[in-house]
């Protein structure tokens, strides 16, 4: 297969069995459910996009595994070049969605294993990188979108993991067996779940050796028996079961985050990338956030659109001419721009790890998340 389009993209999802729960009731039909279809349609643009000669060289990219031509969301990173088309490609779609595309946290979770997994092996001498690159030319094949499971649920702050009165409060590995292991628990805030085809999870911390059953780190399919989804609200959510075009906000693309639970569910050795080396959950941490801040480059295509809707909307009012809003317009262009050197600066200044992976400035990549929580706000 190795790129999907749109239409093959909704199709693959109507074949999950996924069990979904939104307002208290089971979904029995998630694709054409009319508060979560816009989310899924913001998802199928990724695909749409890449069959488009005039985006071709954003959207995909020869897979360094097996030579083909495949979706960017799939690659791992082997040039600043690379890095840098990332953080173009997550522009483009803001600007073409007007919304989160759910798509990226999953590249994220993938690039980072693909750096963690190698060190991993270079330090203990386990097979868990093989495992991976594996995993990885599946995900290719197919053209999968992940969901890159990371947030625990965590309860009291305060505490770590194995101090909770209750233990599910992270993730963790409650059985061991000779084809696998079994992990309870769950993940909050996941972006995207319920359009995925497999989720990816990750520990959210760094962890002491008390702390080992939690570091732990696979990816399954999503409608594996035993994981169960909770449709998180969204703003204005509601009013996407009005009648009527006016009013009901961005009803062609939207975004979603969903609490996933896992209850007792079990991983085959091929799919664990990590089991118990604690010493190495803070480094997946930190490299999953690296890259999931660089790919804030979406708020930069957000930001377009909305500049795009003021200038209109000034126009109609006949009002572009008048000085002050002139002057405002210039100033969200200048903030919106100066987002946008920030995710090309982490990008361009991205450097080679011991896996052959491309990774971003860790530095410029924070300072990029630090001006994406404040000036689209002031835009
Ligand atoms: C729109 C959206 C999409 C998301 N998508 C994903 C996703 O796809 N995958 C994923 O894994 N996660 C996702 N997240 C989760 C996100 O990464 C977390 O919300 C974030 O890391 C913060 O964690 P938290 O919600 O547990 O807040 P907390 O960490 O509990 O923070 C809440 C407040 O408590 C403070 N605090 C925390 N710990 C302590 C402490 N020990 N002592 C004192 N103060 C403390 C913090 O500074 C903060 O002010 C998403 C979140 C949002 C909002």
């Amino acid at each position: 297969m190795t790129m999907m389009t749109a239409a093959q993209y909704e199709e693959s999802l109507r074949k999950l069995n996924m069990v979904v729960y939104m307002f208290g009731e089971r979904l029995q039909n998630v694709v054409d459910d009319p508060i979560i279809r816009p989310s899924m349609q913001a998802v199928a643009k990724t695909y749409e996009l890449a069959h488009m000669p005039e985006h071709e060289d954003l959207m995909t990219v020869t897979s360094h595994l097996t030579g083909k031509r495949i979706n960017r969301f799939t690659h791992i990173h082997q040039s600043v070049d690379d890095l840098v088309k990332k953080s173009k490609m997550g522009r483009l779609l803001g600007r073409e969605t007007g919304c989160c595309f759910q798509r990226c946290v999953g590249m994220d979770a993938l690039n980072a294993l693909s750096i963690v997994t190698y060190n991993i092996d270079h330090q203990c001498g386990s097979q868990y990188n093989r495992r991976f690159l594996k995993y990885l030319e599946y995900v290719q094949e197919h053209d999968f979108t992940c969901d890159g499971a990371m947030t625990d649920p965590k309860g009291d702050r305060s505490l770590p993991p194995h101090k909770q009165a209750d233990p599910d409060l992270y993730l963790h590995i409650v059985e061991e067996r000779e084809d696998g292991i079994v992990v309870k628990g769950a993940k909050a805030h996941q972006t995207g779940a319920v359009n995925s085809h497999e989720v990816i999870v990750m520990p959210t911390m760094a962890l002491g050796e008390a702390d080992r059953d939690y570091a732990v780190s696979f990816a399954l399919p999503s409608d594996t028996q035993g994981i169960y989804y909770i449709m998180g609200r969204q703003s204005c959510d509601t009013r996407k079961l009005e009648d009527g075009e006016i009013d009901r906000g961005n009803i062609l693309f939207g975004g979603h985050e969903a609490l996933v639970v896992f209850e007792n569910v079990f991983v085959p050795w091929e799919r664990v990338f990590m089991c118990r080396e604690n010493e190495f959950a803070g480094q997946l941490v930190e490299v999953f956030a690296g890259y999931h801040r660089q790919s804030y480059a979406c708020k930069v295509g957000v930001g377009d659109v909305l500049i795009g809707a003021s200038q209109t909307i000034a126009e109609f009012n006949r009002a572009d001419h008048a000085s002050h809003v002139k002057d405002k317009i210039v100033e969200m262009n200048h903030l919106n721009e100066t987002l946008y050197c920030g995710c090309i600066a982490c990008a361009s200044e991205g450097h080679r790890e011991p896996s052959g992976t491309f990774s971003v400035n860790t530095l410029l990549a924070n300072i990029h998340k630090h001006n994406v929580t404040r000036f689209p706000y002031e835009i």
